[in-house]
């Protein structure tokens, strides 16, 4: 999947890219078949509160339910980077 097919499915986050562990997949999903678009986002990202680059701290699955296409629905599942702020008794925040 490229940024081309990305615009045409009407994605427009440019943190968002192909999940590349992961291909689309047909599934059933709350009794309809379903594709599954395998998206990942990831970047850099400052403490909301004290302003030190945060780690990266692992990934949530969101699941975001598109119009179909085909006669089929598109799933969007999209891992989204974890954050957390570097060893610090003040700010021991996870951010997502
Ligand atoms: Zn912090």
């Amino acid at each position: 999947m490229d940024n081309c097919t990305l615009d045409r499915l009407g994605i427009k986050d440019p943190r968002l890219i192909e999940d590349p562990k992961l291909e689309d997949q047909y599934k059933i999903y709350h009794n309809q078949p379903a594709r599954f678009i395998h998206l990942l986002q990831t970047y850099s990202c400052l403490c909301p509160k004290c302003g030190q680059t945060m780690r990266k701290n692992g990934f949530k699955t969101v699941h975001i339910v598109g119009l179909p296409s085909g006669g089929v629905l598109n799933v969007f599942s999209i891992r989204k980077q974890k954050f957390i702020c570097p060893d610090s008794p003040d700010c021991p925040k996870i951010v997502t």
